[in-house]
């Protein structure tokens, strides 16, 4: 399929290009010696992604320790609720550990030990990262180092002692605003100092290359099943697939599965409180090209030029940028990007809990939201949303400050 000069027939192949750009968006903005340990990462990466003993390797972890192939739930009573359009979930709240993001941190972690690593080093804002990639290094045997801001310490009690039972060492950074940036950057500099022996996870389909191309890659998984189970069925393809985008790693999981279609793809960024800069994180909406950890990409600015302030009722939401393929299937049209604000989440997130029986993560809300909002403008047809990950974790913040609705 050709879509504005681009065909979808070749795309994986095609984008990123060597270098890891998307068009204009991508790259490698880091200093000499981050980049030869990137590309390190890349070539090895390069070389395992086509040996048969990793990927068959990763296929075994994903269906004997994962779960997977995930299920899709036909949200029957809400779509009835609704009236025209039949509305489906993708459920990656049933991938274990409860989230998506385990999916690219076994295949980080894998490729650690393949390149000989011993230890695996992230940064985590609200935790989750942090706690998929302990699970991940507990797995495989690997020791695991996650720097975190000393606020987000305090704020995240439950995710610290998930990292600390499965054997993480929990770094406290005491610099700044001690909260995700700072973490950021302790994480960089303590992989600066140790990329002999370490490995540097990121969380999304974010920062240099080759990291936004290998996080897509992991993450196809959910594209890949959901586009065989959604035919298999229904006998056809949903009319519209949506999920949230924070990085954008769910959704680019998703997404790869259905670009050479015709189907029309929406991601969702968090509006927040309203459109003035610093109450939402909607860059690709409301951002301008730019760069920061590494890549080019559209962020949100302050008036100096460096990442604004945001906020999310979702902390898994609130990042200044989106991954730099998001950047390029925005400006292509290929995704429809557009947005949902804090109140429709909440409604979204105890409607799919009382109609359907799944709590939603707050992040994944924002997806449900936006489906709800299409099943009611559209006459008909089906549309699958990315459940991202469980509500569990936001449940105790949702009633102290919501109350039950
Ligand atoms: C982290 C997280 C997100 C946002 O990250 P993406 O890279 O945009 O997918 C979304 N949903 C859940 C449940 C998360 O934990």
């Amino acid at each position: 399929m050709e879509f504005n000069n681009v065909n979808f027939d070749t795309y994986f192949k095609n984008y990123p290009d060597e270098n890891g750009f998307f068009g204009k968006y991508g790259g490698a903005y880091v200093s000499p010696e981050l980049q030869k340990a990137m590309v390190e990462i890349n070539d090895a990466y390069q070389t395992i992604c086509k040996s048969a003993k990793f990927i068959n390797e990763l296929r075994r972890i994903r269906k004997e320790f994962q779960g997977r192939p995930t299920p899709i739930s036909h949200l029957e009573r809400l779509s009835n609720k609704l009236g025209n359009v039949q509305l489906y979930a993708k459920r990656e709240d049933l991938n274990h550990t409860g989230a998506h993001k385990l999916n690219h941190c076994m295949g980080e972690v894998l490729l650690a030990k393949y390149m000989g690593k011993k230890k695996v080093i992230a940064e985590t804002g609200a935790g989750q990262h942090g706690v998929a990639l302990a699970t991940a290094a507990a797995y495989f045997g690997l020791e695991c180092d996650i720097y975190m801001g000393a606020v987000d310490i305090k704020k995240q009690a439950p995710n610290v002692a998930r990292m600390k039972i499965l054997g993480a060492r929990v770094v406290e950074v005491t610099d700044g605003l001690q909260t995700l940036k700072e973490a950021v950057d302790a994480a960089f500099a303590a992989y600066c100092r140790e990329y002999k022996d370490a490995i540097y996870c990121i969380g999304s389909v974010l920062g240099p290359h080759p990291f936004p191309l290998m996080v897509r890659d992991f993450q196809s998984v959910i594209g890949i099943e959901a586009r065989a189970q959604f035919l298999e069925m229904t006998g056809e393809l949903p009319d519209a697939v949506v999920a949230c985008v924070g990085g954008g790693s769910n959704a680019m999981g998703l997404f790869s599965g259905f670009l050479n279609d015709p189907v029309d793809i929406y991601g969702i960024e968090p509006l927040g409180k309203g459109t003035t800069l610093g109450d939402h994180a909607a860059s690709l909406k409301y951002g301008e090209e730019g760069i920061m950890h590494g890549f080019n990409s559209i962020m949100l600015k302050d008036e100096n030029g460096e990442p604004a302030p945001v906020y999310s009722v979702a902390s898994g939401l609130d990042y200044p940028s989106s991954g730099p393929e998001h950047a390029f299937l925005h400006d292509l049209g290929r995704v429809k990007y557009d947005v949902i604000n804090d109140e429709e989440t909440i409604d979204a997130f105890f409607e799919l809990s009382r109609m359907e029986g799944i709590i939603p993560a707050i992040e994944s809300s924002h997806a449900v939201a936006y489906g709800i909002k299409l099943a009611k403008t559209l006459k008909k047809g089906s549309v699958l949303i990315n459940l991202s990950g469980r509500g569990d974790k936001d449940m105790d913040y949702i009633i102290e400050k919501y109350g039950i609705r």
